[in-house]
Formats: structure tokens, C-alpha cells, sequence
């Protein structure tokens, strides 16, 4: 959060709530653009719900009153009553009951990318729990139990590819359902010190849990008072026994099974001209805490350290003394050059001492600094500083355009 505020990527405007900067928007752009290729890719159509939602539905399902206070709840000049939406299961399973009625329209998965309000308690460290912040947020319709439970697989497997493709380090734990509710979840936990969650995972076969749901040994689920905990032996496979790690949690599948649909009473007609409950499964991703758990995982005293697909620019192009024409025009030209090849490219055209430059550069993280000063353009040659190893290479200006146009694109294959 301390890294958001100094690199100049967010502003606060009110406790919880943020102005993205241009920066920061780029990079939520980024993690959006990767979530809605793997949407695609999972087979969910994109929508958009509204954010100002009313109470009726929320009575219907009965969150009105157990949601609390995290619901921001106001009032129509017709006072009629109204809330922020937190999370949206109860539009959608509106919107389902009434268009899906037919067994031969389902299954559907739907989801948008939306800003949530969520009144928190202690909203703290920025993007990593504001009041307002980004989510996507998916919802699956099936015909039968079976069919769900794929369709929640087939998220989990897109939930990792996404992550994966992200940069981050992460893990996929069991999970307790709070507020949204149904029988069976897992989490995608960011691993990093800071992080607010305690996992615990076997040594020696791959169970892992949220401590809040971690099995005991005699297969008890936990009480409140009495978790499991480090040391304590795995009950799945016991061979091994729990370590413990902490994590960011950036996304949520949850299996719902027919809550929503009982209480909303969402139905379809079967081929048997029956009418049956939808199967219904909801999948989160917060996009802009990924923003702050890539950035807490990618960093080291001097700033951000972006994995590539999720940087705002690929590319700083740093020119040391822009008072001389010379050095001016050369990042000029490499500059067009590689925006012409489709890099994302930043030009540092302030005319500032070349060390405020360089610690600009390593501060806003952007992974490659192609570094224009007036010494190596006499002897033709420009300077590449790798952000995350540091790792330096001296080229000449044709060079230099290559190795950045190809080491890109050897990046984004490996992903
Ligand atoms: P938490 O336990 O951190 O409060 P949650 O489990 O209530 O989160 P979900 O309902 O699972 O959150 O929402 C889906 C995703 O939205 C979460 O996995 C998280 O990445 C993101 N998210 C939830 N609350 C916030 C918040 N206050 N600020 C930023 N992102 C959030
Ligand atoms: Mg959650």
C-alpha cells in the first residue's frame, strides 16, 4: 500500500474508498484483460448488473437482515429502500428465474467485472481491503448436480491459469463459505507475510485448508476455540503433518448448490415437462486486491518489481540528459520504435537529473528501463536494466529494440 501511494498509483478519497491513477488503471486493465480471456475460455458470457439494487430481493433470499452492516443500505426519494451491491447472487438468480425456464437453455455461466461496495469494519492497506473496490464476480446455472460440479471444476482450473498467467505464487485452499453461503469452496491464496490469512497445508500430500475450515485429525470439522494448527497431523493422508503459510486471499469458487434457487425459487422445466431447482455455483476474483498481493509479493526496498503481464508498461525509456538534443532524439525514435512494434512504452520526458530517473524507474516497477545517456549514444550504444534481477545490457539502439520486441515476447509465451 506504502508502494501504491509513493509510486503515484492510487489517492485516497474517502477511508476504504480510492482513486485509481493512470498507473494503477492500467495495470487493473491488465488483470482484467487475462480474466476475461480465461472467462471466455471457461465458457461465461460477459454482463453488467447494476450497483444500486433493491431490498426486495435481498428480503427474498433473507441477506437483507443477515448480511449486516457491510451492506450500505439508503433510502429513493420515494423511500423505497435500497443497498450498495456487495455481491450480486440475488440479481442474477432474479434475471435466471425469469429467462431461463427451459432445460434447453441451460447450462449458462454469466459474470462482470463491476465495482463492489462492501461498508467494512476496518477497511486497511489500500486496495487490499477498501470499501469500494473491483471485482469479478461469475455465476454458473446447471441442470443437475453432476453438470455443477464440473462447471466448479472447470473454474478452479481456470481460476489457476489465471493466477498463473498473473505472476503470482499462490495456492488453491479449502474454505469455509461465510455470507455467500453453500457447501463446498475453495480459495486462491497469494503466499506472502502479510498477508491477513492463516493456511495450513500437509507435508506430505497436497490438502491444504484455510485455518478456518482445516480438518482435525479425527476428521472434526473445527469450532471456533478449537482450529487446527501447525504441527497438528493431517487427517486426509496421515503421513504428514500441517505447516503454516499466510496468504492474500485474491479469489473464491464456491459450490451453492440450490440455496439461491429454493429461496428465489429459480426453476426450469425438464425434458419430462417437470419443473426442478438450478444448480447454481458463483466464482469471485478481486481485481484490484490482485493489484496489491502482485505487488507485495514483487517488490524489494527500492519499489515494484511487476511480473510482466500485469505491468501498466513493459518498457521506461529513460533519457538522462533530456536538455540535449541528441539523447532527445534518440529516445524519441526508440520510443516510436517500440510502440510501433506493440510495446507497451513509457517515455520519461521530465527534465529531471538522471537520478531522480532511475529511482522513478525503480520505484513505478515497469520491468525493462532502457536507459539513453549522452556518454554511450557517442559510442553508440544504449543501456537495458532488467527491474526484478537487475541485470544489465549494453546494445547498440537496433539492438536494444530487438532484445526488448523478442525478450516480450519469449515472456508471454512462457505463460
Ligand atoms: P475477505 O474474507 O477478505 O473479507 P470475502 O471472502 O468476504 O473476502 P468474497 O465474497 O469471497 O470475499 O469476494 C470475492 C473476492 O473479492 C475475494 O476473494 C477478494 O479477492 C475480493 N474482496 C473481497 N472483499 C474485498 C475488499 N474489502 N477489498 C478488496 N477486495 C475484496
Ligand atoms: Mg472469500
Amino acid at each position: 500500500h506504502s508502494l501504491m501511494l509513493r509510486a503515484g498509483y492510487i489517492r485516497r478519497c474517502a477511508s476504504g474508498v480510492y482513486t485509481y491513477l493512470p498507473l494503477a488503471l492500467r495495470t487493473i486493465r491488465k488483470i482484467e484483460a487475462i480474466v476475461r480471456e480465461e472467462m471466455a475460455r471457461a465458457g461465461a458470457a460477459e454482463l453488467l448488473m447494476p450497483i444500486a439494487l433493491p431490498a426486495e430481493l435481498w428480503k427474498e433470499t433473507g441477506r437483507w437482515e443477515v448480511y449486516g452492516k457491510e451492506l450500505l443500505r439508503f433510502v429513493d426519494r420515494h423511500n423505497r429502500d435500497f443497498c450498495l451491491g456487495p455481491t450480486h447472487e440475488e440479481v442474477i438468480t432474479d434475471l435466471a428465474r425469469k429467462e431461463l425456464t427451459s432445460w434447453r437453455q441451460l447450462p449458462k455461466t454469466l459474470y462482470q467485472i463491476q465495482t463492489k461496495f462492501r461498508d467494512e469494519i476496518r477497511p486497511r492497506f489500500g486496495l487490499m481491503r477498501g470499501r469500494e473496490f473491483i471485482m469479478k464476480d461469475a455465476y454458473s446455472f446447471d441442470l443437475t448436480q453432476a453438470a455443477s460440479l464440473e462447471t466448479y471444476r472447470r473454474f478452479y482450473d481456470a481460476y489457476v491459469r489465471i493466477f498463473t498467467r498473473c505472476g503470482l505464487n499462490f495456492r488453491a485452499v479449502e474454505a469455509t463459505t461465510g455470507a455467500i453461503g453453500g457447501s463446498y469452496s475453495h480459495e486462491f491464496q497469494v503466499l506472502a507475510d502479510a498477508g491477513e490469512d492463516l493456511i495450513l497445508a500437509c507435508s506430505a500430500c497436497d490438502y491444504a485448508a484455510n485455518i478456518e475450515r482445516a480438518e482435525l485429525s479425527d476428521g472434526r470439522m473445527p469450532t471456533e476455540t478449537q482450529r487446527a494448527s501447525e504441527g497438528d497431523a493431517c487427517p486426509r493422508c496421515k503421513k504428514g503433518v500441517y505447516q503454516s503459510f499466510r496468504g492474500i486471499e485474491v479469489g473464491q469458487v464456491f459450490y451453492l448448490g440450490t440455496k439461491y434457487s429454493t429461496s428465489l425459487n429459480a426453476a426450469y422445466t425438464d425434458e419430462s415437462g417437470n419443473s426442478q431447482l438450478m444448480e447454481m455455483g458463483c466464482y469471485g476474483i478481486g481485481v484490484s486486491r490482485t493489484a496489491a498481493a502482485a505487488i507485495e509479493q514483487h517488490h524489494d526496498e527500492k519499489g515494484i518489481k511487476w511480473p510482466l503481464a500485469i505491468a501498466p508498461y513493459a518498457v521506461v525509456v529513460l533519457p538522462l540528459q533530456w536538455a540535449s538534443a541528441d539523447v532527445r532524439e534518440a529516445a524519441e525514435r526508440l520510443y516510436g520504435q517500440l510502440a510501433q512494434a506493440s510495446v507497451d512504452v513509457l517515455l520519461d520526458d521530465r527534465d529531471d537529473r538522471a537520478g531522480v530517473k532511475f529511482n522513478d524507474a525503480d520505484l513505478i516497477g515497469i520491468p525493462w528501463q532502457l536507459i539513453v545517456g549522452s556518454k554511450g549514444l557517442a559510442a553508440g550504444k544504449v543501456e537495458i536494466k532488467e527491474r526484478a534481477s537487475g541485470a544489465r545490457h549494453e546494445l547498440s539502439l537496433d539492438e536494444a529494440v530487438a532484445f526488448l520486441v523478442e525478450g516480450i515476447a519469449r515472456q508471454k509465451a512462457t505463460v
